[in-house]
């Protein structure tokens, strides 16, 4: 594969929609909203898969991904419905269940595998997969994985929020991030929100249930809509009921290069990432107990 490298390119406010690729993770259809060839990130956010909703049929597997390696990057992993076991290299095995956060650093290195159909009577499947590019300061660093059994709500006149990270309308997540984000999951009822945001992050939508809105633009499931900075709020409109990912941040500063599953800053980097995993030299550690088998890097 191509790797490419991606700069910000710091905007106004806009409304940029793009439609998300389809693509097969593991025998299932995902939505990759980003990254898109017009844009790459959105504040530290590089990577957001959406899933689902979908039915496993009774007596197959569900959505397994076996043992593979991450660098550079966080993983957010957000349920809407149904459930999955993580097993990573640090030693963590944790279920995670609808309005539960499971939050990967990786750092320079860590390995992990996720399973979808947690028991035979697991049959929904929907959610999202999101990286966070680590800062300099961090992505060097060990691993480490967290899980937040509960999250902040914030509620106001059909507006439902929960807050995986960053700070909103009052509420602060337990999340740690490495640099300022925010990450939220609204559900609208019909009317018009205006979302409160920092100035200087830029944003974005990605609907996942309904269609919203935006200043004349209609976004519906399947669409990333980039918003840009230099807003102090974000009006949103829905004539039915919506559920969208809001994500934001500051936009960064440094160029990033994405290959498979490491975020690394050169060429060399990524070679090395690449060779380390092919190796199994130890920087990306064991996954014990995973139901599916060990990936091998694409070539
Ligand atoms: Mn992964």
């Amino acid at each position: 594969m191509r790797p490419k490298a991606s700069r910000s390119r710091p905007t106004g406010p806009t409304v940029e929609i793009s439609d998300a690729r389809l693509v097969e993770v593991e025998g299932s259809r995902v939505r990759r909203a980003l990254p898109r060839p017009r844009r790459r990130t959105v504040g530290a956010w590089c990577f957001v898969d959406h899933f689902g909703p979908s039915l496993v049929p009774a007596g197959k597997p569900g959505m397994d991904v076996g043992p593979h390696p991450h660098c550079g990057l966080a993983t957010v992993t957000w349920l809407f419905d149904g459930r999955a076991l993580h097993r990573d290299s640090t030693g963590c095995v944790q279920e995670i269940h609808p309005g539960q956060l499971n939050w990967m650093t990786a750092g320079h290195g860590i390995s992990h595998a996720e399973e979808g159909r947690v028991s035979a009577h697991d049959e929904r499947v929907h959610g999202v997969q999101m990286w966070v590019a680590l800062p300099e300061a961090t992505r060097h660093g060990p691993p480490r994985f967290d899980h937040h059994p509960s999250l902040p709500t914030v509620t106001r006149g059909g507006l439902d929020a929960t807050l995986l990270v960053g700070r909103f309308d009052g509420a602060i997540s337990p999340a740690q991030a490495d640099t300022p984000l925010l990450g939220l999951d609204v559900r609208l009822e019909p009317g018009t929100h205006a979302l409160p945001i920092p100035i200087a992050f830029e944003t974005a939508i990605v609907v996942v249930e309904g269609a919203v809105e935006v200043e004349g633009h209609r976004i519906t499931p399947g669409q990333l809509a980039y918003l840009g900075q230099g807003r102090d709020h974000i009006e949103v409109q829905a004539a039915e009921r919506a559920r969208f990912m809001f994500i934001g941040g500051p936009p960064l500063e440094e160029p990033l290069l994405m290959g498979w599953n490491f975020v690394v800053r050169t060429a060399d980097e990524l070679e090395a990432a690449f060779a380390s995993w092919t190796a199994d030299d130890g920087r990306f550690g064991q996954v014990h107990g995973a139901r599916a088998a060990r990936i091998d890097a694409p070539r």
